[in-house]
């Protein structure tokens, strides 16, 4: 049987250093897979790559220009100057590059552009009022009611109403049900210029930002080294993402670095009250709290940013609500924004769908699919996170209890650790010879789920595909079977087939149901089979300082790169600056990194001071 090499989905364009090869995840559809997917097999056969020269410098940026916070004094050695990012070139000629350069198509999208690929402003282009978004209300509510409050139109994004972990944990701590947008609340500094739920919680709120400073040694560390420098000067970042004890840290680290901050939740669900308090008694513009109705939703964002004096030129967004609002309320206000940071697969997902269309009109940084993010998130998250998650929910003791891991992906690698770990006996499946190798290899039995189903104690889905766990699966569970998924969404285990008037659903704890059979054999389901970690548990700090770090050096890459650097496209963080985050972390666990000798550097044809991998290394 002859094998067939697919040609390449995309090709590799050079803005920069011949080091800094990006591809960003494929357009359409976006998958889970992190970038470089698509991307081609090594250009150069290894032999070639060995014996290469060593990249010149010349291809690299100098220190970030205007960013003298980050300049040599800052960074660590091999991370003096930071390299450009690459855009993804697709071979598709209706792509907004191709336009761009060859001065417009059909769709006529590079006289519409904004902002120009040489970076001069023009017109708001038709198009962006276009864009078919959420129909959003051009006025504001009266106050909804409490039930009002609760309630959702479809025109709020799903990942504005997806739970968060991180406030599983977090008590809504006002019985106060009146509106925030009633309340007449200062700070101690007689500013109202913020919509939080009580002021008075500041001082709780400060204690959570404290302990999660702790544990964010990334974001510490840049303040430190940007002290006196001030490489956010004359930033002004409208941000949209959970407002948090971490997203505190990172706030008051893009103060330090000199910005001025206007932040609303991302989430109607996951603000801290105490915490957006805090935010508010230090000066900073928050309009936030817990159970927005998505009326308050709306109309926190449009606080954000339309306001008397004020404009924002950075946007920091997680999920894409508030690049759309400005998008459809004030295109205007993109020939003064510089750039888009985002962090979410939807709202990366909307971004690579506006380049597509030729309607993005600004920069834009994918930081979900920056290596140290996806890893974080994927793997060691999980490997932390499925404990605790299947601890809080069912009191479960690990050891000898047989577990079957569907998927042996970055999710699946991650749980499988934990629970051998623990004790567990550990079973595998998988679709795919290469991570099912991966997992023999690992000392997991690789099965099909058929054959250890009436056997297991636990089954967990991490595949990020559907129907994964099929209702003759959960017929032929044993009694006390639990029943979770770690993947993205609720399809994995086919819940719905357990809505049949013969089941009866138990709820004996948020969270847990049992789903108990007519002769009496019941199941365990967590989460309804949504994301168990992120609904049951905690994801830590760490992780999330990882985020935050990757987000402030996005911000501060497109805010000093110089006009035209980046065009109207989608990036990806510069490789060597991922490693820098990386870098950052390191202090925390007294690690010492060996640096390359000038030989051995020319030997593997790297630059000392990295990136050290290609973009199409799998790590
Ligand atoms: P991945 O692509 O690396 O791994 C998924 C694996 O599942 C692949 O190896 C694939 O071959 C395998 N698979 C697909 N269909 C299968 C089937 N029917 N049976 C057995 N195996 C099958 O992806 P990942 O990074 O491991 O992410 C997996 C899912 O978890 C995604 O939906 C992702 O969005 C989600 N995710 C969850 C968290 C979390 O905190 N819970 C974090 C990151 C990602």
């Amino acid at each position: 049987m002859s094998v067939q090499v697919a040609a390449p989905a995309v090709e590799l364009k050079e803005l920069s250093g011949p080091m800094d090869k990006a591809a960003g995840p494929p357009c359409e559809p976006v998958t889970p897979h992190p970038p470089g997917h698509g991307v081609a097999a090594c250009p150069l056969p290894v032999t070639e790559r060995e014996a290469a020269p060593a990249p010149s410098c010349a291809g690299e940026r100098p220190p970030l220009s205007g960013c003298p916070g980050l300049s040599a004094a800052g960074l660590p050695p091999g991370a003096a100057k930071v390299p450009q990012a690459s855009a993804m070139k697709r071979s598709d000629p209706h792509h907004p590059q191709h336009r761009h350069r060859d001065g417009g198509d059909s769709g006529g999208a590079a006289a519409e552009a904004l902002v120009s690929p040489d970076g001069t402003v023009t017109e708001a282009p038709r198009t962006v009022k276009k864009i078919q978004f959420a129909d959003q209300k051009q006025e504001f509510n009266k106050r909804p009611t409490k039930i009002g409050r609760r309630s959702l139109s479809r025109s709020i994004s799903q990942s504005s109403t997806d739970s968060y972990s991180s406030a599983a944990s977090y008590t809504d701590s006002s019985d106060d049900e009146t509106s925030p947008r009633d309340k007449q609340q200062k700070n101690s500094k007689g500013s109202s210029d913020f919509c939080v739920k009580n002021i008075k919680q500041a001082e709780f709120g400060r204690r959570e930002i404290e302990i999660a400073e702790q544990e964010m040694p990334a974001l510490m560390a840049l303040r430190k080294r940007a002290q006196g420098e001030k490489p956010l000067a004359g930033a002004k970042i409208v941000g949209c993402t959970h407002i948090t004890a971490q997203t505190a840290v990172l706030m008051e680290t893009l103060g330090a670095l000199g910005a001025q901050c206007r932040w609303a939740a991302c989430n109607i669900y996951s603000t801290l009250n105490e915490v957006a308090a805090a935010l508010a008694e230090s000066g900073f513009p928050v309009f936030a709290w817990k159970g927005e109705s998505e009326d308050d939703f709306w109309w926190c964002i449009d606080r954000c940013v339309n306001v008397e004096g004020w404009q924002p030129n950075m946007i920091l967004d997680d999920g894409g609500d508030l690049t759309h609002w400005i998008y459809k309320k004030y295109p205007n206000m993109f020939k003064k924004i510089k750039g888009i940071v985002e962090e979410s697969v939807t709202g990366v997902h909307r971004l690579y769908q506006l380049s597509k269309a030729g309607k993005l009109c600004v920069p834009a940084m994918n930081v979900n699919d920056s290596v140290t993010k996806q890893k974080f998130d994927n793997l060691y998250c999980c490997r932390e996170s499925i404990l605790d998650g299947l601890k809080r929910t069912t009191d479960m003791m690990f050891g000898g209890k047989q577990v079957v891991v569907c998927g042996y992906g970055e999710v699946g690698k991650g749980c499988c650790a934990a629970l051998k770990a623990m004790g567990s006996i550990v079973y595998v499946t998988e679709i795919d010879p290469i991570c099912a190798l991966q997992a023999c290899m690992d000392g997991f039995r690789l099965v099909k789920l058929n054959e250890v189903i009436r056997q297991v104690d636990i089954v967990i889905t991490c595949t990020g595909n559907k129907n994964v766990v099929t209702r003759e699966h959960l017929d032929r569970m044993k009694n006390s079977c639990i029943v979770c998924n770690m993947g993205h969404s609720n399809t994995e285990i086919d819940v719905a087939s357990l809505r049949t008037p013969e089941l009866t659903w138990e709820r004996v704890r948020s969270q847990v149901d049992h789903v108990i059979w007519p002769d009496g054999k019941r199941i365990v389901l967590l989460a309804e089979g949504r994301l168990l970690n992120l609904s049951c548990s905690t994801v830590p700090t760490f992780v999330l300082s990882i985020t935050a770090t990757t987000q402030a050096l996005a911000l501060i890459e497109l805010y000093n790169a110089p006009e035209g650097r980046y065009k109207q496209d989608v990036y990806l963080l510069p490789k060597k600056m991922d490693e820098y985050v990386a870098s950052l972390h390191l202090p925390t666990f007294d690690a010492h990194l060996t640096e390359l000798t000038d030989e051995q550097a020319k030997y593997l044809g790297l630059n000392k001071n990295g990136p050290f991998k290609p973009n199409y290394y799998r790590y």
